[in-house]
């Protein structure tokens, strides 16, 4: 058994720690394999042990566990390779920032334990803030360091970006008026009935993703009072049907507390109609959000950032930090138009949190919250909007290179035309011909569910899957799902992770 060293660790003992650390994270950073071909299932012996160690482990053993038990099993996120989800490669001075924000633990929950963090925060919320809405300097004077505005709230993802939003969005649908208290004291029946509704709803089209069902289930409002409309062929809100929605909860007393745009659908990237979702918001009086989880980057793209126009008009908007703004994850945003709208949610505690404070926790889900907003901060500093813009060109660049890829290869079917940097595809095995017929739907699904899961065991390249209700025979279909957000993908690792799956494909039977 070994001493653990003391905080802080003598010098060397702490070199000597580095160094194996940092052994440990450059075999991790290495481009392949992407996975390992072992199962969550045959893992699991590895960490079936339920009890706390009674003595302390050697910090050597520890390190030697962790890198053969859980480093050498995690898939290469960052891997040029790994094309698959929306978790990808950071910058380089991600890893010595991480350091400094663990070393100082600043508590953002009040200004008491991060004074100069808060105005940080603030700053970089207020960067992002005219980024989207582009207010001028006399509105950014006014409330970029002033307490009593709220520009937006960091969180820990876009989950909870959106669910803030949606927070805001139901204590303003369901206030306060004459001697009602509103939804926040009372609660939703009591609102509803004050209010005079039969129910509250969400409106936004079937690819909204899951958060906001989570959001619906938090707040009252109930995951099946999401109403979902259907996407066109290009999986955009089908705008007629979003308009009878809102006109039948006109109708029936059912208070729309938000229409929700997806700025890039976790599907497909595609963009709703947002100027047309925001002018209907308008006429019926009700909160418009855009969820630009993933595709708010795209604002930093001169070329690019007109596929948004309409997000300006937003009551709210989420962006995360660590889908394509090079933060690690742990960093979300969410954005209000309207510095007081987040009052409606304002809660205080007797110790913190005190009338007329800067205490960022007063206005927030979570209470406790890291740093984290140093790693944006760092970002938009050290790239600033030039590098950004490279970085999102270079990826629809990417994009629209494997496109043509799939178009010329008979042995793929692109799916959707991509809107940003998401693709959908399928393969079509040798028995089919370009076009397969109507009926072959299943089969075809089939094939590329295995094709999916034979390319992620054999772990030298990935990419994900999902589903469309409604493919090009009108049915279900299975989609490979490339996303292309590593700026160190080249297009000859594409065509690598094509080759493959034609290989792969080329051995299944059909
Ligand atoms: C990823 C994503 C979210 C959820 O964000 P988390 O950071 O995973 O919580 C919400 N909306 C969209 C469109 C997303 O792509």
């Amino acid at each position: 058994m070994q001493s653990v060293p003391p905080i802080p660790a003598n010098g060397s003992a702490m070199e000597r720690l580095r160094d194996r650390v940092d052994q440990i994270a450059r075999e991790f950073l290495r481009a392949d394999p992407v996975n390992t071909a072992a199962a969550p299932c045959a893992l699991a012996d590895r960490f079936a042990e339920t009890r706390i160690p009674a003595g302390a482990l050697g910090i050597d053993e520890y390190l030697d566990r962790l890198r053969d038990d859980v480093v050498a099993h995690a898939p290469r996120t960052s891997s040029p390779l790994y094309i698959g989800h929306m978790t990808t490669a950071l910058p380089w001075f991600v890893r010595p920032l991480a350091e400094l924000v663990a070393v100082m633990n600043q508590n953002l929950v009040k200004i008491e334990t991060s004074k100069s963090f808060t105005l940080c925060e603030r700053q970089t919320l207020a960067m992002m803030h005219r980024l989207v809405y582009g207010a001028g300097d006399e509105f950014y004077g006014r409330h970029a360091q002033n307490g009593d505005s709220t520009l937006g709230a960091v969180t820990s993802g876009g989950t909870l970006a959106n669910l803030t939003a949606l927070w805001c969005a139901r204590n303003a649908a369901l206030g306060p008026s004459g001697t009602f208290p509103g939804v926040d004291e009372a609660g939703v029946a009591a609102a509803l009935r004050h209010h005079g509704c039969t129910d509250a709803v969400i409106v936004g089209s079937e690819l909204m993703h899951y958060s906001i069902a989570k959001a619906a289930d938090l707040l009252g409002i109930g995951a099946r009072n999401t109403l979902r409309v259907r996407v066109d062929a290009e999986c955009r809100a089908d705008l007629g049907e979003l308009r009878r929605v809102v006109d039948e909860c006109r109708r029936n007393r059912r208070r729309i507390v938000a229409i929700v745009g997806v700025a890039g659908t976790t599907d497909a990237g595609s963009i709703d109609p947002l100027r047309e979702m925001a002018a209907l918001a308008r006429s019926v009086g009700c909160h418009f959000h855009v969820d630009a989880a993933w595709g708010g980057a795209l604002l930093l793209s001169r070329t690019h950032r007109g596929r948004l126009a309409g997000i300006e008009q937003a009551d709210s908007v989420t962006i995360d930090g660590h889908k394509q703004l090079l933060s690690p994850i742990g960093t979300g945003l969410v954005l209000f138009r309207d510095p007081g709208l987040a009052r409606t949610i304002e809660k205080r505690a007797r110790y913190i949190l005190r009338r007329g404070t800067w205490d960022l926790g007063k206005r927030s889900v979570e209470g406790s919250r890291s740093a984290a907003i140093l790693f944006l901060h760092a970002a938009l500093h050290i790239l600033g909007t030039d590098g950004f813009e490279q970085m999102v060109d270079g990826n629809l660049r990417r994009t629209a290179y494997m496109a043509a890829r799939i178009g010329e290869r008979p042995e793929f079917e692109l799916l959707t035309r991509p809107q940003m940097n998401i693709l959908l595809y399928r393969a079509l095995p040798p028995a089919f011909t370009r076009t397969p017929g109507v009926g072959d739907g299943e089969r075809l699904n089939v094939f590329n569910v295995r094709l999916q899961k034979e390319q992620r065991r054999r772990g030298r390249s990935f990419v994900s899957r999902t589903s469309l209700e409604r493919g090009p025979d009108g049915a279900a279909v299975v989609a490979l799902r490339a996303v292309l957000a590593n700026p160190l993908t080249a297009d000859a690792h594409i065509d690598g992770v094509l080759d493959e799956q034609a290989a792969i494909a080329a051995g299944l039977p059909s």
